[in-house]
C-alpha cells in the first residue's frame, strides 16, 4: 500500500541543512496496522509527512498504492488515499458543532449532502461519539475530541490513516480510547500508521519499526522488537512494563519465556510456576 524506496529528506533552513531521513526503505501492506517508534527527532513525522505528500522526497521515492508522491498531478490521488491525525485535536477542530466537524473535509470534496450525512453518520458510531453529534467540541474530553478528529477523517474514506502521537496530549483514559478505536478502525480494513511514544500502543501494532537519526533500524512483530530491551534502552526507548518486568525477573534468576508483552502475559506464566 505504502512503499518507501531510499527516501532521503534534508529540510533548508536559514540556518543551512538538516539531513532528517537518510536513506529509508519501508513497504507497508494493505491493511496492516505498523507502529512507528523513536526518540525525539528521530525522523517520525517526516516520514509521516511524505506519506501524505505533505513532503517531498529529496533523493527516493515514496509510492501510495502506486502513485509516486513526487509527482505534482497525483497529490489529490494521494491526499485521497491518506489521512493524518495529528497530536494535538485543537489544531484539528474546526467548527463549533460535532457533527459539522467531522462533514468538514467530505463537505470541501463536494460531496452531495446524503452522502455526507450517511459519512457522519457512519464515523461517529465507528468512534463511538454518536450520542455527542451536536455537541460543541470545546466541551468534551482531550480522548473524545482526538476521536472526533479520527472521524473526520474517517469520513474522507481514505485507505490508510497515519496517526502521528494522536495519545501525547491525553491522559490514560483518552488514550484508551483512542487506542481502542485504531484497533477497531485496523479491524474494519483500515491500514494504519501509528507513530508513538507509548510502548504498550506499539506493542498492540502488528509490525513495529524502530527510528533513530533518520534511519530505521529494524522493524519486526512486537514480540521479537520488545524482547531486546537492553537494546531499546541503549537508543533510549521504553519496552511496555510488562517485559522490562520480565527481564528484571530474569537476571534474578526467574526461568521466564521469551516475547513477553503484557500483564496478563506475565501473570498467567507466574501463576503456572
Ligand atoms: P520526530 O517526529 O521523530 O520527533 P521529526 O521528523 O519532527 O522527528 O524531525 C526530524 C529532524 O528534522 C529533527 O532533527 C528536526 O529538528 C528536523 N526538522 C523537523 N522539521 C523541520 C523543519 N520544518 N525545518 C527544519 N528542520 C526540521
Ligand atoms: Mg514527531
Amino acid at each position: 500500500m505504502i512503499s518507501v524506496k531510499n527516501l532521503r529528506h534534508v529540510y533548508r533552513t536559514a540556518n543551512g541543512e538538516r539531513l532528517a531521513l537518510d536513506g529509508i526503505n519501508l513497504e507497508i501492506a494493505d491493511g496492516e496496522f505498523l507502529a512507528v517508534i523513536g526518540t525525539n527527532g528521530s525522523g517520525k513525522s517526516t516520514l509521516a509527512k511524505h506519506f501524505n505528500a505533505l513532503l517531498k522526497p529529496t533523493a527516493g521515492k515514496v509510492y501510495v498504492d502506486g502513485l509516486d508522491t513526487a509527482a505534482e498531478e497525483n497529490l489529490w490521488r494521494v491526499r485521497e488515499k491518506v489521512g493524518m491525525v495529528f497530536q494535538n485535536p485543537d489544531n484539528e477542530i474546526v467548527a463549533a458543532i460535532v457533527e459539522d466537524d467531522v462533514a468538514f473535509g467530505p463537505e470541501n470534496l463536494g460531496i452531495a449532502p446524503e452522502e455526507i450525512r450517511r459519512r457522519v453518520d457512519l464515523a461517529l458510531e465507528t468512534v463511538g461519539m454518536t450520542g455527542y453529534r451536536n455537541f460543541s467540541p470545546s466541551k468534551l474530553s482531550g480522548g473524545q475530541k482526538q476521536r472526533i478528529a479520527i472521524a473526520g477523517a474517517v469520513a474522507m474514506r481514505t485507505k490508510i490513516i497515519v496517526f502521528d502521537e494522536p495519545t501525547a496530549m491525553l491522559d490514560p483514559q483518552g488514550r484508551r480510547e483512542v487506542l481502542a478505536t485504531i484497533k477497531k478502525l485496523h479491524a474494519q480494513g483500515l491500514t494504519a500508521v501509528l507513530i508513538t511514544h507509548f510502548m504498550e500502543e506499539a506493542a498492540a501494532a502488528e509490525r513495529v519499526a524502530v527510528m533513530a537519526a533518520g534511519k530505521i533500524l529494524k522493524v519486526g512483530v512486537p514480540r521479537e522488537i520488545f524482547s531486546d530491551v537492553a537494546g531499546m534502552k541503549r537508543l533510549g526507548l521504553d519496552v511496555p512494563a510488562a517485559a522490562e518486568l520480565a527481564e528484571r525477573l530474569r537476571r534474578r534468576g526467574f526461568k521466564l519465556p521469551e516475547g513477553i508483552l503484557t500483564a496478563k502475559e506475565l501473570a498467567a506464566i507466574l501463576k503456572g510456576k
